[in-house]
């Protein structure tokens, strides 16, 4: 069984999901230690965005329960979970610009006008993205929209970053790049980040734990060394070996 964790940042307990009769996701346990970066890897199909979702409270669980600090949400709205949530495609909206996209939920949340200033002048300047912000999105390449997308999570001030394969429409160079770009900005805001990918190398490139998953279950939470030099059965050991 699982080690559970003292304080955990994130803590799935006994997590399932059913769509229907079908079961997407089986009895799931994972704590992410605080300011601990978590890779789901997986083939597609395996559950990895449907656990995701869950967490950020765009699906409801079947059964189990979901903790963010401490705190019980399992049937929390998304918007009071304290998540910030990065998507592959960047849903950014077309119509506003840079900075409004930047803006919008905040001034939505009631937050005050300097401090929405403050938060964005300082994730634009962690991002890069300063010449960018009276843009919209259609004049941004595909890296600098995922930039944005990652500073519209960032202005939030959450918790907890989850990312769903964020790299995953760019080509390998961007890819590459930004992959380097979201580690440093990990070491810099030392918050948890759980980030889904079917990308091996994006999975021990930046992960403290990687959990492998196959068919709706864990097969192996460890750290990426350990997956790579132990792995507990074929499956892991074949997904990890495998060119991406
Ligand atoms: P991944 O992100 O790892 O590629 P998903 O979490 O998207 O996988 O999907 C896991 C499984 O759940 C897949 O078999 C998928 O077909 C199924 N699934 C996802 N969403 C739904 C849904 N709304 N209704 C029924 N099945 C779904
Ligand atoms: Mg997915």
């Amino acid at each position: 069984m699982m080690t559970r964790l003292e304080n955990p940042s994130v803590s799935i307990q006994d997590l399932s999901l059913n769509f229907g009769a079908i079961s997407v996701l089986e009895t799931l346990n994972i704590d992410v230690a605080e300011g601990e970066f978590i890779v789901l890897l997986g083939p597609s199909g395996c559950g990895k965005s449907t656990l995701l979702n869950c967490i950020a409270g765009l699906l409801d669980v079947s059964d189990g329960r979901i903790f963010i600090k401490g705190k019980n949400v399992t049937w929390e709205e998304p918007k009071d979970r304290g998540i910030g949530m990065v998507f592959q495609s960047y849903a950014l909206y077309p119509q506003m610009t840079v900075e409004k996209n930047l803006s919008f939920g905040l001034r939505v949340a009631g937050i005050p006008r300097d401090e929405i200033a403050k938060r964005i002048a300082r994730a634009a300047e962690i991002l890069q993205i300063e010449p960018l912000l009276q843009r919209k999105p259609s004049a941004l390449s595909g890296g600098q929209r995922q930039r944005v997308a990652i500073g519209r999570a960032l202005v939030r001030d959450v918790d907890v970053f989850l990312f769903d394969e964020p790299l995953s429409n760019l080509d390998a160079k961007l890819r590459a790049e930004l992959r380097v770009e979201i580690k440093l900005l990990h070491s810099k805001l030392q918050n948890t980040m759980i980030y889904v990918t079917h990308d091996q190398i994006e999975a021990m490139t930046l992960a403290d734990r990687i959990a492998v998953m196959k068919g709706g279950v864990i097969q192996q939470l460890d750290a990426p060394q350990t997956i790579y030099n132990r792995p507990v059965n074929r499956f892991v050991a074949g997904f990890l070996g495998s060119p991406a």
